[in-house]
């Protein structure tokens, strides 16, 4: 890897809430040897349809009085204004100041019964309840959202997400650094200079990784995923090789002007920790 950075970059860590005590107890682990990083926030997810509602809101909380930044992800498909409106009023009382805003999925077969129906209606909506209280994330997909019907009018609705008062935005993830700097490129072509933060997954294992990209519309190039199936069940040399994988990516995209990084941590801190350790970025200890 080349040399330690001498300017500051956006990290960030994103958790799902935990559904359990064991789950609970371990993330304030995670976040304790994260926060050592001194990231610019830690984000928490929201679950389909507001299912997390709470265990997003107390997870957050919890965070926020730690000492750093937290930032709940807000859904807005199935979701009434009132109820937006009442989640946003909650997290102004409590001082949260970031918010990433999402429209979210339903499960299959659910009909959606809300009054948002995209992402940058929630954004619009977020504006006019609260002015600039939040800084607002939105997502943005360098490959091409699943459901778009092609990459133009799919950045075209990125651009309304943006044109409607986003702050910032945070990728999904990939493995093509291409994507990400194409996908830069034509922002700055439409010029759009709010910072796009690519989003990391490390990789630890396959088959899960595998099916989730299918639904979320990652790409895993060929050779990649034909390098990790050939590691069978070695989750060693898995792991080992998705730490070389994935630093390189991330090293890339920080030389080639990415702002910062976002990890999708998944509640877990060594894949992390090692990839940053990777990059030189040190812990305050
Ligand atoms: P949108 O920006 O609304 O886009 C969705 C689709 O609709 C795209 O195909 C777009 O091209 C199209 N579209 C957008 N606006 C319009 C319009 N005005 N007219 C016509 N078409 C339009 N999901 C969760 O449930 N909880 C989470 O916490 C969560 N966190 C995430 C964090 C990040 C950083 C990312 C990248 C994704 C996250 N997701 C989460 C997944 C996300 O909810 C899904 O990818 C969802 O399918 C799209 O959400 P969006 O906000 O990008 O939607």
């Amino acid at each position: 890897m080349s040399s330690p950075h001498t300017h500051p970059q956006l990290f960030s860590f994103e958790f799902y809430p935990p559904k359990t005590e064991e789950g609970a107890a371990s993330l304030q682990v995670v976040h304790s040897k994260l926060a050592k990083l001194n990231p610019d926030f830690f984000s928490v997810t929201f679950g389909a349809g507001g299912s997390t509602r709470d265990l997003t809101f107390t997870t957050v909380i919890d965070i926020q009085a730690k000492g750093i930044a937290a930032a709940p992800h807000l859904s807005c498909v199935a979701s009434t204004k009132d109820n937006i409106r009442a989640i946003l009023k909650d997290y102004q009382q409590h001082g949260i100041r970031k918010i990433v805003a999402l429209r979210g999925d339903l499960p299959s077969g659910t009909m959606s019964a809300g009054e948002f129906r995209y992402a940058n209606e929630l954004v619009e909506f977020i504006r006019q309840e609260t002015g600039d209280h939040f800084q607002i994330h939105v997502a943005a997909y360098p490959e091409v959202h699943p459901q778009a019907a092609n990459g133009v009018e799919d950045f075209k609705n990125f651009k309304r997400k943006v044109n409607a008062g986003a702050d910032a935005v945070i990728t999904q993830y990939f493995y093509n650094a291409e994507a990400y700097f194409y996908f830069v490129d034509a922002c700055e072509k439409a010029n759009i200079s709010i910072p796009i933060v690519p989003g990391i997954m490390p990789i630890t294992q396959y088959a899960q990784l595998f099916r989730f990209s299918d639904m979320c519309g990652a790409d895993i190039p060929r050779w990649l995923r034909k390098r990790l199936e050939s590691f069978g069940d070695d989750r060693e040399s898995i792991q080992a090789f998705g730490l070389d994988v994935v630093s390189e990516l991330c090293q890339r995209l920080l030389d080639g002007g990415a702002p910062g990084l976002h990890f999708y941590t998944m509640n877990q801190a060594a894949p992390t920790l090692a990839i940053l350790n990777n990059l030189h970025v040190k812990s305050q200890d």
